[in-house]
């Protein structure tokens, strides 16, 4: 049994253009060797000539008014210039997280990564990526496969299968559907005695290499987009899911017929924007979006902290309203059960609200403890 706690990981963006030409101040600083990540107040920083950011501050009132956390990792990618900071990039992330879960997965624990923060914050970088700088669920495919061929003998194989939804409004959406349907059919939320709650009717693809995951991401993403705008928003409001079953087949030779079964379930979770529906001043059917996005995350939060609270009081728990929105009844194991489980607070390095208010998030999430086990059958 894996026990452990979600791993809580910060990473900070680097400036957008309109940023650079609004002249934001940079509000962050990060120790990545100790993990911290230090937020302070616009108020307390001046701006130098040449543009950066200047921390000389008198200390005792940067102590006053900065704030400082401690995670797992805080990772800078704001610029590869700042001194004593290690500069994240793609491949970095990938070896900071990606890697450790993928060794997870092929001890046969189911594992999930999720992406928390702002929009614009860099989940879907940080997830996704771009064509040239492709994020954790590409590397971690390609890596996959990589491990497949090495691996794969006369008596052990591998098939993987992947499938991709989305949470918009509380109904699911599948995003590989081979013919799109217009309206889009939500889909049904069922619970099976072992596996737990699962989307029904849900397509799932068997793929064989990385070229084949690509294509289904690439498909999968653009529906997003388009299902977003066709429903006039943004898919800054969906929940996409993307999970990969890895199953593992042993068949012992000497013991005849006698096989051995290990199935994992990787998963990648891009939430919606966290920013607050009031900053945004919705109405209508944005409004009712945005208290339904709400309702998912508001429910998200709810239920990390229960779970922290339990963790850190050492205390029977109190009913987790798992089953109060579709996202935390789908990601059931993953938050308080059979699962590995990190989390990728992603923020701007120049907004403080939303900044502290991720920061703050990411920190309850930190005392969550999991209950992970290798899922293994024998067939004989
Ligand atoms: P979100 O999915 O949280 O709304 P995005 O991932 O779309 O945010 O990021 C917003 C913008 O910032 C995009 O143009 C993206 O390419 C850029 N960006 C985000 N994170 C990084 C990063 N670490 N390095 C370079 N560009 C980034
Ligand atoms: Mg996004």
């Amino acid at each position: 049994v894996g026990q452990g706690n979600v791993r809580v990981l910060v990473r900070a963006r680097p400036f957008l253009q309109r940023e650079i030409e609004s002249q934001c101040k940079c509000l962050l600083s990060m120790d990545s060797a100790l993990g911290t990540t230090t937020l302070f107040h616009p108020d307390d920083i001046d701006r130098t000539d040449d543009g950066s950011s200047d921390f000389g501050l008198p200390l005792s009132r940067r102590i006053k008014d900065a704030r400082e956390f401690v995670f797992d990792e805080s990772m800078w990618s704001v610029d590869s210039t700042t001194k004593n900071t290690q500069f994240v990039d793609q491949p970095a992330l990938y070896n900071k997280v990606g890697r450790e879960f993928l060794d997870h997965s092929f001890e046969g624990y189911h594992t999930c990564i999720l992406a928390y923060g702002q929009t614009g914050a860099g989940k879907s970088y940080t997830m996704i990526g771009t064509e040239d700088e492709p994020g954790l669920i590409p590397r971690t495919c390609y890596d996959l496969f990589q491990r497949i061929e090495k691996m794969t003998t006369a008596t052990t194989t591998f098939t993987v299968k992947i499938s991709y939804f989305e949470i918009y409004n509380e109904h699911v959406y599948d995003l590989l559907l081979p013919v799109i349907t217009e309206p889009p059919t939500p889909l049904k939320v069922r619970e099976s005695p072992v596996d737990g709650p699962y989307v029904k009717d849900l397509t799932t693809h068997s793929v064989r290499t990385y070229t084949e995951v690509e294509k289904y991401l690439k498909r999968g993403n653009r529906q997003r987009a388009t299902a977003a705008t066709n429903m006039n928003a943004t898919s800054s409001r969906s929940h996409a899911v993307f999970t990969l079953a890895l199953k593992k087949i042993q068949s012992d030779p000497i013991m005849d017929e006698t096989t051995e079964e290990t199935n994992s379930r990787i998963r990648f979770v891009d939430l919606a924007g966290s920013e607050r529906a009031n900053s945004t001043g919705t109405t209508g059917t944005r409004l009712r979006e945005g208290a339904n996005i709400n309702k998912s995350l508001t429910t998200l939060g709810r239920v990390i902290s229960i779970l922290a609270e339990s963790s850190l009081a050492s205390k029977k728990r109190d009913v987790v309203p798992y089953r109060d929105s579709t996202l935390t009844w789908l990601l059931k194991d993953n938050l308080g059960g059979n699962s590995k489980t990190a989390m990728i607070a992603c923020i701007s390095p120049c907004d403080y609200e939303e900044g502290l208010s991720t920061l703050r998030y990411a920190s309850q999430a930190k005392h969550i403890r999991t209950r992970a086990v290798v899922n293994q059958d024998f067939i004989s």
